[in-house]
C-alpha cells in the first residue's frame, strides 16, 4: 500500500511541468523546515521550479540552513504565497496531516485546484489529499522525503543540502535520537547521510548550542520558578505568562524542549507546558508510555499531534486553562499512575 503511494507520487512528480509548493504547518519545527527544504532541493535539482510556503515565522535556531531564505513566509508575504499557489500544479504538505493545522494557508489549500500531496507521520490523515504518504512507523516527515528519494532511485542526487535538512528533520523529530527512533530503518538513513560526508555533529552544535542567553535564563526560570509536580498523578506542568516571556525578550523557538525537562522527572508520565499567547494558551503535552497525549489533547484542548507528543490551544485565561487541566487529570487518574 505504502509502497505503491510512494511509486504514484514519484510518476505525479515525474510527468510534472508545472510548478510545485511545498507547505508546512504553523509555527514550525525543525521537521517541517528540515523535511521541506530537502524536497525542495531535490526536486529542484530534478529541474522542477519549486517554492516552500510556511504560515508564519520559523525558530531562528534554524536560520542557518541553506536556502531558508528562499522560504516565503503567508504572514509577511500572503500576496507572492497567494500567486504562487494559484500557478502551481501540485502543492506538497509536509508534516501535517489537516488543512486547518496550516494556520492560514488554510483557505488557500482548501481552494486550490491542482494536485494535493500528503506526506506525514501524524495519525488519522485528513482525506482532502490526492496522493497519500503517511506512516506513523518513522521518526520523522524528513526519513519519508528520504524513502522517496531513494524510491526513485535518486539517492545519487543527494547533496549536502538535501543530506543536511534530512538530518535536522530526523535529529529535531527523535530529541537528537532519543525518541520516535526504535526504527533500524532510521540509523541506516542517518548512517548513510554521514557516509556521504555529513557532519552530524557540527549540525547538533549549531542546532543546540546556539541559544541566546535571553533563551537559557527563561529555561532556568522554568525549572526554578513555574514547575508544578503534581504527584497525586505523575504529572509535572510548566506555565509561562505574556508578562514571562517579555521579561526574558521571549522569541519563537525559545520554548522547545522546555517541556521535555518535566518529563525528565523521575515518576512523571505526563508533562505539560502552557504558554499565553496573544489571543490563546498554546500548549505542549509529552508523556512517557502509557498516556495518550493525542486523544487528550484532540478531545479537551482543540489539538492532536502524536501519541507521546501533541499540542493543544486553549481560549479561556492561563489561570482557567490550568483549573480545567487539573480537573481533567481527576478523570484520569488510574492511566497516570501506571
Ligand atoms: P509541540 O508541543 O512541539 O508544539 O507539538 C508536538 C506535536 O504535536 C508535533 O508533532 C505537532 O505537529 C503536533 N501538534 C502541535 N500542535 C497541534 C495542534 O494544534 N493540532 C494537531 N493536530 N497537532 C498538533
Ligand atoms: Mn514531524
Amino acid at each position: 500500500m505504502i509502497n505503491s503511494n510512494i511509486k504514484n507520487i514519484n510518476s505525479l512528480i515525474d510527468s510534472n511541468s508545472g510548478s510545485i509548493v511545498i507547505t508546512s504547518h504553523k509555527n514550525p519545527d525543525g521537521d517541517a523546515i528540515g523535511s521541506s527544504l530537502a524536497l525542495y532541493k531535490y526536486l529542484t535539482l530534478k529541474g522542477h521550479d519549486v517554492t516552500v510556503i510556511i504560515p508564519n515565522e520559523f525558530p531562528g535556531f534554524l536560520a542557518w540552513m541553506k536556502s531558508s531564505d528562499r522560504i516565503v513566509v503567508y504572514k509577511r508575504e500572503a500576496k507572492l504565497a497567494k500567486k504562487l499557489i494559484a500557478k502551481a500544479s501540485i502543492i506538497f504538505s509536509l508534516d501535517y496531516n489537516a488543512f486547518h493545522r496550516a494556520g492560514d494557508l488554510k483557505d488557500q489549500l482548501q481552494k486550490f485546484i491542482g494536485k494535493r500531496v500528503l506526506i506525514d507521520h501524524h495519525v488519522n490523515p485528513d482525506n482532502s489529499f490526492d496522493l497519500v504518504y503517511s506512516t506513523t512507523k518513522t521518526s520523522s516527515t524528513a526519513e519519508l522525503v528520504y524513502n522517496l528519494i531513494e524510491r526513485a532511485g535518486d539517492q545519487k542526487l543527494i547533496d549536502n543540502e538535501i543530506a543536511e535538512g534530512l538530518y535536522v528533520g530526523i535529529v529535531t523529530d527523535t530529541g537528537s535520537f532519543s525518541y520516535s527512533c526504535n526504527y533500524s530503518a532510521t540509523y541506516e538513513v542517518v548512517a548513510f547521510l554521514i557516509g556521504l560526508g555529513l557532519d552530524g555533529e557540527h549540525i547538533h552544535h549549531m542546532l543546540y548550542d546556539t541559544f541566546s542567553e535571553d533563551r537559557l535564563n527563561l529555561l532556568g526560570y522554568c525549572l526554578s520558578e513555574r514547575l508544578i509536580v503534581l504527584r497525586n498523578y505523575n504529572t509535572a506542568y510548566i506555565h509561562l505568562s505574556a508578562d514571562d516571556l517579555d521579561r526574558f525578550n521571549f522569541q519563537i523557538g525559545d520554548t522547545e524542549g522546555v517541556v521535555n525537562y518535566a518529563l525528565s522527572i523521575n515518576g512523571i508520565n505526563l508533562a505539560v507546558l502552557f504558554t499565553e499567547r496573544d489571543k490563546y494558551i498554546r500548549i505542549s503535552f509529552r508523556s512517557k508510555d502509557k498516556f495518550d497525549v493525542n486523544i487528550f489533547a484532540k478531545k479537551y484542548f482543540d489539538g492532536g499531534g502524536h501519541k507521546k507528543a501533541s499540542g493543544g490551544n486553549s481560549y479561556v485565561s492561563l489561570e482557567e486553562t490550568i483549573a480545567n487541566f487539573t480537573k481533567l487529570l481527576k478523570l484520569y487518574k488510574k492511566e497516570l499512575s501506571s
